[in-house]
Order: C-alpha cells, then sequence, then structure tokens
C-alpha cells in the first residue's frame, strides 16, 4: 500500500489535489501539523509512513504580500521546506514533488527562463526574501539526491490561480486580488482601482492543470533539474483587467494606479522541456479558468480566504 502525503491541504494548490484524486492520499493541514517544526513533521511522517509526498505548502503572496513580509516569507518558507524535505528523507520517502514559480528566477535575466537560469543571479528585489528561500528547494533535492539518492524533483509554475485561492486585497496576487476588487467596486458603485500601469505580462496557469502535471512527474519525471509548468501564453494585466471586468459584468471606471508597483515586467518561460515530455498536454483556457474561479468566489463569498 502507498501513501501519498499532500502538505498544505487546505491551500489553493492543495485543495486542487484534493479535489482531483480525494481519496487517494492523506491530506495535511497547518491546523494538523505544523511544518516549521521539525520534531511535529517527524513525528507525523513517522506514523503516516508516506512513499510519496506532493509538497504544496509554502508561505505565499502577491507583490503586495512579498514586499511587506520578506523576513516572514525568507523564514517560513526555509524552515518547512527543509523540515519536509529532511523528515522525508528519513521516514524512506520514494519520490517528492515541490514547487517552486517564475519569480524566483534571476532579475534581469534573458527570455524566455530556463530552468538552467534559476540561479545565474540575484531575483528581483520586490520578493527576494520568498524567492531564495524557494530556490534552496532545489539546492536541498539536489543534494539530497546527490548523496541519499532521493528522487526529489521540483516544479515550477507560473502564476497560479484558481478556486480557494488567497482573495485579500493587498497581500493576494492579482486575479484573486482583481476578483475581489471588481466585486467591491460593482456592489459599492465605485471605480475598479487597478496596481500599477496594466502594461506587465503575465503567464497564468489553473491550480488544476498543475495537479495533471503533478501526477505525471511523480509517475514519469525523475531529472535532478527542475521542470517549468507554462503554457507559454502571455496576457498583460490590462488585458486581464478586461476579462475580469467583463466576466463580472463590471460597468463602472477603470483606474490604473501608476503610483503603485508594476513588479516584474515580464517573465516569460520556456516551455520546450514540458513540451518534450507532454506533448498531447492541454491547459485549461484563462477565459474558462477565470470564468470557474469567479463562480467558486461568488459561491463562497465573504467565507473566502482574505
Ligand atoms: P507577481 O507575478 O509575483 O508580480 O504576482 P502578482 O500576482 O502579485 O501580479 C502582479 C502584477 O499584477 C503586477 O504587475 C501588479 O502591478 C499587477 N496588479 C494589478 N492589480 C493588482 C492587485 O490588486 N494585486 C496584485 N498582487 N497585483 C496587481
Amino acid at each position: 500500500m502507498t501513501c501519498l502525503i499532500v502538505t498544505g491541504a487546505d491551500g489553493l494548490l492543495g485543495s486542487a489535489v484534493r479535489r482531483a484524486v480525494p481519496d487517494d492520499a492523506y491530506y495535511l493541514t497547518h491546523s494538523e501539523v505544523d511544518l516549521t517544526d521539525f520534531n511535529s513533521v517527524r513525528t507525523a511522517f513517522h506514523l503516516l509512513k508516506p512513499t510519496r509526498i506532493i509538497h504544496t505548502a509554502a508561505v505565499v503572496a502577491g507583490l503586495g504580500g512579498n514586499m511587506i513580509h520578506s523576513g516572514e516569507y525568507f523564514r517560513n518558507n526555509i524552515m518547512l521546506n527543509t523540515n519536509v524535505l529532511e523528515a522525508a528523507r528519513q521516514a524512506g520517502v520514494r519520490k517528492l514533488i515541490s514547487y517552486m514559480s517564475t519569480c524566483v528566477f534571476p532579475d534581469p535575466c534573458a527570455h524566455p527562463l530556463k530552468e538552467s537560469d534559476l540561479h545565474g543571479g540575484p531575483p528581483h528585489p520586490s520578493n527576494f526574501g520568498y524567492a531564495y528561500a524557494k530556490r534552496m528547494l532545489d539546492v536541498q533535492s539536489s543534494a539530497y539526491r546527490k548523496e541519499w539518492n532521493c528522487r526529489y524533483i521540483v516544479a515550477i509554475p507560473t502564476n497560479m490561480y484558481g478556486p480557494n485561492d488567497n482573495f485579500n486585497l493587498v497581500e493576494g496576487h492579482v486575479i484573486p486580488s482583481l476578483i475581489h476588487k471588481t466585486y467591491l467596486a460593482k456592489i459599492n458603485r465605485t471605480d475598479l482601482t487597478v496596481w500599477g500601469t496594466g502594461k506587465p505580462l503575465r503567464e497564468f496557469i489553473h491550480a488544476d492543470d498543475i495537479v495533471r502535471l503533478s501526477l505525471w512527474a511523480l509517475n514519469e519525471y525523475d531529472e535532478d533539474a527542475p521542470i517549468i509548468f507554462s503554457s507559454g501564453a502571455e496576457i498583460s494585466i490590462a488585458d486581464l483587467v478586461a476579462l475580469v471586468v467583463r466576466l463580472m459584468r463590471f460597468t463602472g471606471r477603470v483606474v490604473f494606479d501608476s503610483s503603485k508597483p508594476d513588479g516584474q515586467f515580464r517573465k516569460p518561460s520556456d516551455t520546450s522541456k514540458l513540451r518534450r515530455y507532454c506533448p498531447e498536454f492541454q491547459f485549461t483556457p484563462i477565459e474558462q479558468g477565470l470564468e470557474e474561479t469567479i463562480a467558486w468566489f461568488l459561491a463562497h463569498y465573504p467565507r473566502v480566504r482574505q
């Protein structure tokens, strides 16, 4: 009997795994085990005897949260990743997948971003605490593979979104924050104020797509080097706003507040490795994914993470 553990089960990605394979895993939540405490993680893994782990737990936020909490995000991500990977080693886990994000790449960096560019320079100053902590997942996985033959793999998804995201107005990522702001602007009949110029470009990926790719990777991918999960489709923040506004039927004025940060201008990713492995993979189109996410938000508001 193989036991699969999913960490971060209440989060955006963890809950997407639960939707996809509800009965195939043990879903570990923050309230059950504090992953920043090594003894708790070791005890949990000792009892549960996992053979495979999908490690989605992380302390994450959008541009706003990253700028405010660089120390906290560095400390907590370093601690929980170090603990989970080490406790997994001690428990004899056979395969583990963890996640970075394209925001951890060097900035500036040649485009498109390639897996091999990861450690080639400092990350963007807006999220350096989070980025350096996340890069260590790759270093630890590699070091453990080298010394102890641990089959730990690392995926690098682009900007993830989907149901059960964190809809916080200041610290959330752009899609959940925008959905929440548009909802409030609609009911309060105010302008919709969007951060920055609207010109930056992003590649978005639905959490359900990451789950499908992760389940594939757990079985089929075993390289020491990480793998980027992305469709490669870029969209500007202005076009994203226009889509959200149309799907939520917001008819008020949209104001771009250029006194707020734009963050990185773009971070297009090289999808050639993923395409080589999974040439047939179909990504959820952004309009369909947004529609689903908005429907989920409207059905659950105000009991959403925010
Ligand atoms: P990033 O890719 O790590 O920068 O992640 P975000 O999801 O935070 O995306 C940030 C981009 O969206 C920047 O260009 C912001 O200026 C823009 N943006 C517009 N409105 C918002 C908002 O309400 N929240 C966030 N986080 N970003 C916004």
